[in-house]
């Protein structure tokens, strides 16, 4: 099996309603890690190619980039918590094309020591 990945970033503000730190409205310089697994490689010897996995990714991040999340992520995702938006990322990646029949797995980190990660078993 192998695995391979890419690492993103945005900017983003966001607040955790009722938390009594979190609620109020902070931002974040949010890392994101997609994770893809396969246990066979193409005739490149890749499992999927770097620059597509990027562009996937990037095409979903620019969308929250210097946004407020807690109004540019559906409501499924609402609070925006670090859990939330690694399962938003997790579906919108899994609607690209090249990722539909691939396990992968989306981590988010809020802070460069916190993270919380998304993905089916
Ligand atoms: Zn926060």
């Amino acid at each position: 099996m192998w695995s391979v990945g890419i690492s993103a970033g945005f900017s983003a503000a966001h607040y955790i309603p009722g938390h009594p730190k979190c609620g109020r409205l902070h931002g974040h310089n949010y890392k994101v890690e997609l994770h893809v697994e396969s246990n066979k490689l193409n005739e490149m010897g890749f499992v999927l190619d770097f620059g597509d996995l990027k562009s996937a990714l990037n095409e979903i991040l620019k969308r929250l980039d210097h946004t407020l999340l807690n109004e540019s992520v559906s409501k499924d995702y609402q609070p925006p918590s670090a859990e939330k938006i690694a399962a938003y990322l997790y579906y919108e990646v899994k609607k690209s094309t090249d990722l539909r029949n691939f396990n992968i797995k989306v981590r988010v980190y809020e802070t460069p020591t916190s993270w919380a990660e998304y993905f089916e078993i």
